[in-house]
């Protein structure tokens, strides 16, 4: 049961190094903002830590012309 939630994250490993965020020493954690899926995430490997949002919907200012 427990490596099916472990399925379920779709995020695994760390954007800075590419350690993987699922060992012992390291940190994720999944919660939500509204819709969104947000993961904090702090890597014992290379001690990066930051919050990671999958977005449903995109709200962006109108994109400047060139
Ligand atoms: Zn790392």
């Amino acid at each position: 049961m427990a490596e099916n939630k472990v399925d379920e994250i779709k995020l695994k490993y760390c954007p800075n190094c590419g350690e993987s965020l699922l060992k012992p020493n390291s940190l994720l954690n999944e919660y939500w903002i509204s819709q969104d899926t947000a993961y904090f995430c702090w890597c014992g490997e290379c001690s990066w830590r930051g919050e990671i949002i999958e977005i449903i919907r995109v709200t962006a200012p109108e994109l400047a012309t060139s």
